[in-house]
Parts: structure tokens; sequence; C-alpha cells
């Protein structure tokens, strides 16, 4: 129902409903991973509560869905780590006439034009790397953003996470821990013959076996890395996020090679197709691109909501079944 001719009853008895429902179907996905729903109906029902929300602001509880990182932190029995820096979500938006209405909006507060690096959005769980002169001393996850679970024995056990990094640096850095598709492929048949529910999606199984409490357990699920984000980029000397890239290259961290710096988000169109097109060729998932203002200055001027940074957006690919739906659209700008 169209929200203006909704009275205001209508749309308490809605939110209310969208907040619990979206609750439930967060506790499924983020601490047994195991959804309820497939991610284009949460989506749908999360952006309908987010427009709901915006009309009738009185409604907006502390603890609605659209208010907090989700994620889990209290049931898997394993240690607990505070985020000193939260961690933070993405904003989305799920066509090019919304990434527009981004950009309006970032130009406007900004004042100028910004440089964009976009990137890949892996599709795994977010991770945060504690580095000490050079050694990994602490993995933790993003649990609901303040408070996650500590994972530093799982995390030795994956080969692409360096335990030493070239130069004796001292920060955090943070990035994606993923399944890449041949290992998810092999462990669900695995499941299957074991008579276990296979997992949903890769991002799925990778949660379920990063936060194993036995880490020769994660060992055998052959988990992978990509590294792309730090809350100190002045311990590593960089000031934009392509230089930051570079940077992790050089300190040996492992990061996704398809980054792209763009001038102005008129030219970015030809990057979304080609990945919304070869999405499926690629050894791992990836469910969108993720814009980022490129200049770190820009990034504080433009700050963060509870949830999520203003400077970055996430651009979602639609469902596999109606992809070429997208991919027909033009960029008009
Ligand atoms: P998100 O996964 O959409 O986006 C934020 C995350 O993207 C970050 O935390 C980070 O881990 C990750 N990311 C990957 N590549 C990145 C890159 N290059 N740069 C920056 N970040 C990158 O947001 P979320 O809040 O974690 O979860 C919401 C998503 O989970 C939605 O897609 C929703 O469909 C799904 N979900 C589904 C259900 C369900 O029942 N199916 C329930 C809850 C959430």
């Amino acid at each position: 129902k169209d929200i203006k001719t909704l009275t205001t009853d209508e749309a308490k008895k809605e939110i209310l409903g969208l907040q619990d429902e979206l609750t439930d179907y967060g506790i499924a996905y983020y601490e047994k991973d195991a959804p309820l729903v497939e991610d284009h109906v949460y989506d749908a029902k999360y952006a309908r509560l987010v427009a709901l929300e915006a009309a009738f602001p009185q409604f907006v509880t502390q603890d609605s869905p659209t208010q907090n990182v989700g994620g889990a932190q209290t049931k898997s029995g394993l240690p607990k780590v505070q985020h000193p820096v939260p961690m933070l979500s993405l904003g989305d938006v799920f066509s090019l006439d919304e990434l527009q209405e981004w950009e309006d909006r970032t130009k406007k507060a900004l004042g100028f034009q910004p440089k964009y690096n976009l990137e890949l959005k892996i599709d795994g769980l977010a991770i945060n790397l504690k580095y000490e002169q050079g050694k990994l001393v602490q993995a933790s996850t993003r649990g609901n953003g303040l408070i996650g679970e500590d994972v530093t024995a799982n995390v030795f056990t994956i080969n692409d996470v360096p335990k030493q990094l070239k130069e004796a640096v001292t920060f955090e850095a943070r990035g994606e821990i993923y399944m890449p598709k041949a290992s998810f492929a092999k462990l669900n048949e695995e499941r299957e013959a074991d008579g276990q529910e296979p997992f949903a999606n890769p991002r799925n199984a990778a949660a379920g076996s990063l936060r194993q409490l036995d880490a020769n357990e994660t060992k055998k699920r052959n988990l992978s890395a990509f590294m792309y984000y730090t809350a100190e980029p002045d311990q590593i000397g960089v000031t934009t996020q392509s230089g930051l890239l570079e940077r992790f290259r050089e300190l040996g961290l492992p990061t996704n090679p398809d980054n792209r710096v763009f001038d102005k988000m008129a030219e970015v169109g030809p990057y979304l197709e080609e990945f919304t097109a070869s999405r499926d060729e690629l050894p791992y998932g990836i469910d969108g691109v993720v814009v980022k203002v490129n200049n770190f200055d820009d990034q504080v001027d433009l700050g963060n909501t509870v949830k999520v940074p203003r400077w970055a957006i996430a651009y979602k690919f639609p469902p596999e079944e109606e992809e070429t739906v997208v991919r027909d659209i033009e960029w008009t700008v």
C-alpha cells in the first residue's frame, strides 16, 4: 500500500510487524547461519521498513533492525571482543537511479565532485585483524558492530591471512572472510552425504565455518580473505582508499585485484555492467559493488550514521533470475 495513504495506526502496525519479522530473520541468519528467507525477500521488507520509518519517525525504536548492525555475538560460546571503532554495515541501492540519488546527496554534502573507488562486494563476513609490530595477535568478527567474537585461533588456520606482515606496523586491518565457490560446493556435498542440512549460500557457510569452537574444524573448510579497510590509515601512511589497497598489497595482505578509481559517477556504468555480467565466472561470490568516496578527508567530512558510513554505498546485484533486466538499463547521466 502507498505509504502516503496510510493512517498513523496502520503505519504503526506495519512498522512494528516488520521490525519483529526482520529481527527474527536476522537471528536465524546471523546467529544460526541458517536464513529463513532469501536475501532479496529480506531486502525488500527492509527497504519498506526504511521508507515507513522515514515517513513515521515516531515509531523508530533503538532496537529496530534499521538502527543496528546485525550480527551474532551472544550464542556461539566464543570469547567476546570490544571494537574501539565500531564495525559498520553498508547502505545499499538496487538501481542506477538510486545510486545517482546517493551521489547527488554526497556531492551536495561535500560541495564538490569527489573521486570514487569501486570494489567488488565480497559475499562473506567481516573480520578485524589486529597486527602488532607486523604480527597477527587477534582476529574478531563484526558481531553487533561494537562487540564481536574472538576467532583468532580459527583465523590462524586460514592460509591467505598473513601471520606476519612484511613491515613491523601496528594497526587493525578489516576485510572479508569468504568461502570460495569450489569449497562451498564440496562442503555442501559432504554435509548432504552426512545427512546434515546444506548451507544456504557461501556467506552463511563462511560464517558457520569461521565461528567454530574447534579451530581444526575451520581449517578443513578452506576459507579465504580479502582485506579492504582500516580505521587507522595514519598508522600505515595512506590517505585514499585506492592507496590503502596498494599499501595492503605491499604489506602482504590479501586484496581483491578488481578495484578501480573513477573521476565521476557518470563513468561507472561499464564497471557495474562488467561485474554484473561476470559474477558467475569469479571463483568467489559477490553480491554487488561497493562505491567509496576515495579520499579519507572527504570520508571524515561525510561521517557515519549509527549503522552505515555516508561515504560508501553498496550497489546490490539483482537476484540471479532478474539479472538481464538490470543489465539492459543504460546509464543516463
Ligand atoms: P551487507 O552485507 O549488505 O553489507 C555490509 C558488509 O559488506 C560489510 O560489513 C562487509 O562485511 C561487507 N563487504 C564486502 N565487501 C566489501 C567491500 N569491498 N567494502 C566494504 N564492505 C564490504 O550488510 P549486513 O548488514 O551485513 O547484512 C545485510 C545483508 O544480509 C543483506 O544483503 C540481507 O539480504 C542479508 N540478510 C539476509 C537475511 C535473510 O534472512 N536472508 C537476514 C539478515 C540479513
